[in-house]
């Protein structure tokens, strides 16, 4: 396949994946909801070798919530980069406003919807709702 490519909004990061995506979905948790500034993130999953970081390592910062995943931002313009188990693990969360390119999936499910703001409509697309961490997530 063709990489999909994706940067932070200075492009200071940038980084490609080489294998298609194994699954998508969004978050509404309170916590990506506080990190992202909207209603909360849509990610999709990696495996981590089809994963590589071309620029602007240094640049990236972790933030770890209590009860959370890891939340890897750029620290120059603060976009919502990486979670999941950052910068370990088997596979590698990605988040999809970072994506200059189609990924080739689409979200399959929401995640964590009682804790959905009140001024979150979730959107009635068909696709299943866990009120918690989704068994796949
Ligand atoms: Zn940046
Ligand atoms: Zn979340």
């Amino acid at each position: 396949m063709e990489p999909v490519t994706g940067s932070c909004l200075c492009g200071g990061v940038r980084f490609e994946v080489t294998e298609p995506f194994r699954r998508a979905s969004y978050c509404h948790c309170s916590r990506c909801r506080k990190h992202s500034g909207t209603f909360g993130l849509t990610q999709g999953r990696v495996p981590r070798e089809g994963f590589r970081l071309l620029d602007g390592e240094e640049l990236i910062r972790v933030y770890r919530p209590e009860g959370g995943m890891a939340k890897a931002f750029c620290s120059v313009c603060g976009s919502s980069l990486f979670g999941g188990t950052w910068p370990d693990g088997p596979e590698v969360s990605i988040r999809f406003g970072a994506l200059d390119d189609e990924p080739g999936i689409r979200p399959q499910y929401h995640s964590h919807t009682a804790s959905a703001a009140g001024w979150d409509s979730i959107p009635d697309d068909g696709l299943p709702r866990h009120t918690g961490a989704a068994p796949t997530a």
